[in-house]
């Protein structure tokens, strides 16, 4: 049988940014240093063309996901033609894709509608609706009011965006108020953990209070709010994949995979080719450089070494399955190497452990079907969202 591989490949065509925000230093880059769409249609169709023999997968799908830097700051003509270029050179390697984007939203009410337009509905953003750590020109308040804005007039157009909140050290209160906000506004909503995106003194999770913050934050969301909150939702399809086929339950994706060279790649503006884009902003080794043609070898052999090489922990473990050992770079910034396992391990099991006593106490089927309710939402949201386009044009 042909079995679907998928390749998620971040684009990002920009480091520049038209925010200023404490956490990240994307701001810094320059907004004319950026990939033209002939050097993208060069480094995709490199990366397409060579990744068989380099990486040793042979993609059926692709999802492109065009980050920053703000993706906002391209002129818009010249996305359209990067996003062109994308499905060009996907189709004449026989692979289909869906493109989506990351704004941060700061840019003018029109300028919302074009983007979502331009990627189908499938534009995501980041939110923070209370701390003062995301500024345009240093001015926090101006930020909140300019995404307001562009957030309430995609909800009324267009559909609800998804967005990311990023969870620091004692959040949870902040987590969880976001969290109700997300449920009123129908948005999907993804928590991740503080990162160091570029700035190093940025005050990490420990392994102890995440589990306790994203627990509570699981309880709150499970089989109550009407929304897809990660990485809440994933770890129960695939839990869910798991009890019911082992072969659905192959399928694995990011942060909980342990194959990331065959699944993920980043293309940075200058060619550099990174595995993922957690990995680029940790400024850890890149495994190729797509406008030179070239791919590092040793650097990839290291980081396709941990499928097979994932710690006793993991080997042993019950959630192995759906877990895969979890994510890499959270496994290598704390400390633990390449092979190693996140300190987020514990909040993982956790919530395996909740999610097998809730099958249990509510039934597969129940549950099930309360997933499949979350995601038929989202996706109607989404076709309504581009159906009013379509109405509009
Ligand atoms: S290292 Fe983590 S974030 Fe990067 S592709 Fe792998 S699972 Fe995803
Ligand atoms: S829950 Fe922990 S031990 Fe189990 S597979 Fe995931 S990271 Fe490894």
């Amino acid at each position: 049988m042909h079995s679907a591989k998928p390749l998620t490949v971040h684009i990002r065509l920009t480091k520049a940014c038209n925010a200023d925000c404490s956490y990240c230093s994307s701001w810094q880059g320059s907004p004319d240093a950026r990939m033209s769409p002939a050097e993208l249609r060069r480094a995709l169709e490199f990366v397409l063309s060579t990744c068989g023999d380099a990486l040793g997968v042979r993609p059926t799908h692709i999802t492109a996901q065009f980050v920053g830097g703000e993706i906002s700051s391209i002129p818009l003509a010249e996305l359209k033609e990067h996003v062109q270029v994308v499905e060009q050179v996907c189709a004449q390697h026989g692979m289909s894709v869906i493109a989506g984007a990351q704004s941060n939203l700061i840019l003018t009410e029109r300028k919302a509608v074009q983007l979502y337009d331009l990627f189908s509905g499938r534009l995501g953003t980041s939110i923070d609706l209370e701390s003062d750590k995301r500024t345009v020109a240093g001015d926090a308040e101006r930020y909140r009011v300019i995404w307001k804005t562009s957030d309430s007039y995609l909800r009324k157009r267009r559909s609800p965006p998804g967005a990311i909140f990023v969870v620091e050290p004692g959040g949870a209160p902040a987590a969880e108020r976001h969290m109700l906000e997300a449920a009123r506004s129908a948005r999907a909503l993804t928590f991740r953990p503080v990162f160091t995106g570029g700035i190093k003194t940025v005050t990490v999770n420990s392994g102890p209070d995440f589990a306790s913050v994203f627990t509570e934050l699981f309880d709150t969301w499970f089989m109550r709010l009407p929304i897809i909150v990660e990485p809440f939702f994933q770890l129960l399809e695939s839990r869910l994949a798991e009890l019911e086929s082992s072969t659905a339950a192959s399928n694995s994706s990011c942060a909980f995979q342990s194959d990331c060279t065959q699944k993920s790649i980043n293309i940075d503006p200058n060619g550099d080719l990174h595995v993922c884009l957690e990995m680029a902003d940790a400024g850890f080794p890149a495994i190729g450089n797509a406008l030179r043609g070239e791919w590092f070898h040793d650097a990839i052999s290291v980081y396709s070494s941990r499928k097979e090489n994932l710690s006793q922990d993991c080997i042993d473990c019950p959630y192995l399955a759906s877990c895969r050992g979890g994510c890499m770079y959270e496994s290598i910034a704390q400390g633990h190497g390449v092979h190693g396992k996140s300190d987020y391990c514990s909040t993982w099991k956790a919530i395996f452990g909740r999610i097998d006593t809730a099958l249990q106490e509510y039934g597969v089927d129940a549950v099930r079907e309360w997933a499949l309710r979350l995601a038929t939402r989202h996706e109607n949201l989404r076709c309504e969202g581009v159906a009013k386009s379509i109405l509009q044009a």
